[in-house]
């Protein structure tokens, strides 16, 4: 054994356990295991939860509030108009820099696993998929990733858009991204997506698209994605984060909507965050939330996770980026409060973005991969109440980051 975690409390039991570690693998689960000669870690009663993700994350764009001038509208139009004038000068080693930077913060918060959503398209061409890439490189001690080649203004929109996209694949790029909504007319958003699906046919890669994120009611593309999931097999293979404009449909479209999604067996990824600062900002009162109908997504069997989409760059201006305020997040949007709802919220940043991500060995359990978090806190509800210290960060059996600040009240 190289490592040993004892005294950890793990969801839905009330007895502590050891958790003995080989290389990068979990070896075992059991109370009061012997003496080790390898390293060991006294969770003390901490929970312990498998490492946590991240599956939508724009680290392209990250941090690129500290050198830009805000977002005065607040909307998506602008933070896109902002960003291209950054974008032409991309370059992928400052790319990369930045990236590092927030991936190292996330890592820190227990976050083992990231999908970096890289744009790609004529303006910044495939400079941010190269800094992501590299990021990946240098962050590889420390966390999975995965890299989106993803259409930011377009594929329709923007022709030679699908030729880069392919050319980012070749580079290394391993998920085909989409924004249909984007496009100017509902034609245009379901060439775009058949576009994703080809990409993604010919490469034999999964899809994770951004779809109907407007506040507009209207907006169909997600209806189409999921038909066209299911017409070309790929269930269980396709995410699709925001949905805000459910919030706006009927309810009759609604429930239409969500049980193709069921079928389709996709997974819906809701970024709270950025939403509520950016959705709705010409609605008078009540003003929506620009969230998709998480509730009714759960009650029909929907996969649903949460992620931090964006830090700290022209379409949000804050993102510490940490898995466990996104749950939180999530539970106050959603309002998901009961205890069981409180596991599904954790379930979120957990085992579902596993799913999502088509991770195996994915649990606490002999034999899966040694990725874990041990928080200062001993359950899911008081992980979410006080947002604590990870404690310590394990990543394929090594410890990569550890919490030392302690708060105490003084006089
Ligand atoms: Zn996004």
């Amino acid at each position: 054994m190289s490592l040993v975690i004892r005294n950890a409390r793990l969801r839905g039991r009330t007895d502590f356990v050891d958790i003995a570690i080989d290389n990068d693998r979990i070896l075992t689960v059991r109370a009061n295991l012997p003496a080790s000669n390898g390293q060991t870690i006294d969770a003390a009663g901490s929970l312990v939860l498998s490492g946590l993700f991240n599956l939508h994350f724009h680290a392209d764009k990250c941090l690129l509030g500290e050198i830009m001038r805000p977002n005065i509208s607040g909307t998506l139009p602008e933070a896109i108009e902002i960003t291209n004038d950054f974008k032409r000068k991309y370059d992928p080693t400052e790319v990369a820099t930045r990236a590092v930077r927030a991936m190292e913060a996330g890592v820190m918060n227990g976050t083992t696993f990231f999908r970096l959503f890289a744009d790609v398209g004529t303006i910044g061409g495939l400079q941010g998929a190269r800094g992501l890439l590299l990021a990946r490189d240098k962050m590889q001690m420390y966390c999975q990733v995965q890299v989106v080649a993803f259409p930011q203004e377009g594929i329709v929109r923007d022709p030679g858009a699908a030729e880069l996209m392919d050319e980012a694949i070749k580079e290394g790029c391993d998920i085909i991204g989409g924004l249909p909504w984007y496009e100017y007319t509902d034609d245009d958003a379901r060439r775009h997506i058949d576009i994703c699906f080809d990409l993604a046919k010919k490469h034999d890669l999964d899809i994770h698209m951004l779809a109907d994120d407007t506040d507009d009611p209207n907006s169909r593309s997600l209806e189409y994605l999921a038909l066209k999931t299911m017409r070309e097999s790929f269930q269980g293979r396709v995410v699709a984060s925001h949905c805000g404009a459910m919030a706006g449909y009927n309810d009759v479209y609604a429930a239409k909507v969500v049980d193709m999604v069921a079928t389709a067996n996709m997974t819906i990824s809701v970024n709270a965050h950025i939403n509520l600062v950016c959705s709705a900002r010409i609605d008078r009162e009540p003003k929506r939330r620009g969230i998709a109908r998480v509730k009714e997504l759960l009650a029909r069997g929907v996969n649903v996770i949460t992620a931090q989409d964006d830090v700290n760059d022209p379409y949000y201006p804050f993102g510490k980026p940490d898995p466990i305020e996104c749950a939180s997040m999530i539970a106050h949007v959603a309002q998901l409060t009961l205890p069981n709802e409180l596991e599904q919220v954790a379930d979120m940043i957990t085992v579902n973005s596993a799913k999502a991500a088509r991770v195996s060995d994915y649990g606490i359990a002999p034999g899966m991969r040694a990725d874990l978090v041990i928080l200062g806190a001993p359950s899911v509800h008081e992980a979410l109440r006080t947002q604590p210290p990870r404690r310590h960060v394990i990543k394929d059996g090594r410890e990569v980051a550890r919490a030392s600040l302690k708060q105490e009240l003084l006089v």
